[in-house]
């Protein structure tokens, strides 16, 4: 392993003499058609020993299928459980895409189809945490680690010879509702690739997730007497899941009072599979069974999809978290946030050009555009705003980087100012370590 070259959006390639492995294969969230693929130029077609997957988010498997036609028969190894979910988050994918061919005009559109997934899905290999492989076709030695981030979501192991490196993937090192805190490697990591996605984020002193919890029952109370309904806009894969058992937590403490709960978008197919892995993956309550166990749910009924229709004094979890246009989140805020009964409460990450973002920053009487298609809505609603990440502090980041003193630390998923603040930091915590800021295509020398 001697060189590492970044491919752009969450794809990373490691060489070693002949041997080359990719880390990754996410698309852009942030961008549409062929900007947002990684830079896959740079790897030969065929080439490629192996693809690692770390987790099923879409900036990290949502162009696997595109890689994997330039890389044909290579194997692909991950946890079952981001084979499972991450099947189901592409073909939902290949929806989007399809949709938006015709509303963005983007010819690529769809960049993969149902078909060519049911065909690629038998190269994809399985294997469990915290047992070591090695990578088929290699010398090296890898094994996956519970990264705490959503179901099965994984850090990277890599031994070659006497040198390792470790990629992190996304990471959460405390316990959420159902995740499990990250359980990895705390030694003996000669490079650590990390991601720095909250570097640019000061957590408040007191911060508790508790309090945090708390806060967010606070509103729901609030919105209840005020005869209103809360809307909590949510990614599908994590993000609903976690908010899921929380509401069904504050329900049982008596935090709140008891109001029906409603799911929908893509997040209902995850949840199916957050319940059938839920006695196999390292997790909290586990066996417990979020779409039977939780009677505050309206559970979502048959294959067809239900129209959602507001009520007073309920919940909406509904995806997606960022509120992009025409899904589920976004539909329903039209007429939402026009009711000054009404909360909406952020409990995720929203990207600068959303709608979300539009609606968060929003205040009391001012036009929110939510679809370029339709008028304005004016907010009267309460919006707020709740700390539920699923990713670690960058405190917590750094406090592991400068546990494994590695001879180099790979700053990635992250913006340039939340790479400079860790590369600040570290220059005077570990003098002796490297920091390497990559761009898209640079090349590094691992040792
Ligand atoms: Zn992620
Ligand atoms: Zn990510």
């Amino acid at each position: 392993m001697t060189r590492r070259r970044d491919i752009g959006a969450n794809s990373y390639l490691l060489e070693s003499g002949k041997n080359k492995i990719i880390i990754d294969s996410g698309m852009d969230p942030g961008t549409a058609g062929l900007d947002a693929l990684p830079d896959f130029g740079m790897v030969a077609s065929n080439s490629a020993d192996a693809i690692l997957i770390s987790h099923a988010h879409h900036d990290h498997i949502g162009s696997l299928p595109v890689l994997q036609r330039r890389q044909r028969g290579t194997n692909v190894i991950m946890t079952e459980t981001t084979g499972e979910v991450g099947s189901a988050m592409l073909h939902n994918s290949v929806n989007v895409m399809t949709s938006q061919r015709e509303e963005l005009d983007i010819k690529e559109y769809p960049m993969f189809t149902h078909r060519e997934l049911d065909e690629i899905r038998p190269s994809w290999m399985y294997r469990d945490f915290d047992k070591p492989f090695v990578v088929p076709g290699t010398e090296v030695t890898a094994s996956f680690h519970n990264a705490g981030h959503i179901i099965g979501s994984a850090g990277i192991l890599m031994k070659e010879g006497s040198n390792s490196v470790f990629y992190t993937g996304d990471v959460c090192f405390e316990n959420q509702t159902i995740a499990k805190a990250a359980d990895f490697p705390q030694s003996d990591v000669d490079v650590l690739i990390m991601e720095t996605t909250r570097g640019t984020y000061e957590r408040p002193a007191d911060y508790s997730r508790k309090a945090e919890k708390e806060k967010l029952a606070k509103l729901i109370r609030e919105t209840f007497d005020a005869n209103g309904s809360v809307l909590i806009p949510v990614f599908a894969l994590g993000k609903t899941q976690e908010l899921l058992l929380m509401m069904h937590e504050l329900s049982r403490e008596g935090l709140m009072p008891s109001m029906p709960v409603f799911l929908g978008g893509l997040g209902t197919k995850i949840t199916v599979l957050y319940d059938h892995y839920s006695e196999r993956v390292p997790r909290n309550y586990p066996g417990f069974r979020l779409l039977e166990d939780i009677d505050i749910l309206v559970a979502p009924q048959g294959r067809r999809r239900r129209e959602i229709t507001y009520q007073s004094r309920a919940i909406y979890l509904l995806s997606s978290g960022m509120m992009s246009e025409k899904t589920t989140s976004n539909t329903f805020a039209y007429r939402f946030i026009e009711n000054p009964k009404n909360a909406v409460a952020f409990v995720g990450y929203t990207d600068v050009e959303t709608p979300g973002y539009r609606l968060r920053t929003a205040k009391v009487g001012d036009q929110v555009v939510l679809n370029r298609e339709v008028p304005p809505s004016t907010l009267h609603a309460r919006v707020e705003s709740f700390d539920f990440s699923a990713h670690a502090s960058r405190e917590q980041l750094a406090e592991y980087a400068e546990k494994l003193k590695p001879k180099k630390v790979i700053l990635v998923h992250g913006e340039v100012p939340s790479q400079d603040w860790f590369e600040k930091r570290f220059r005077e915590t570990m003098p002796g370590t490297e920091v390497l800021l990559p761009e898209a295509d640079k090349v590094f020398d691992l040792w």
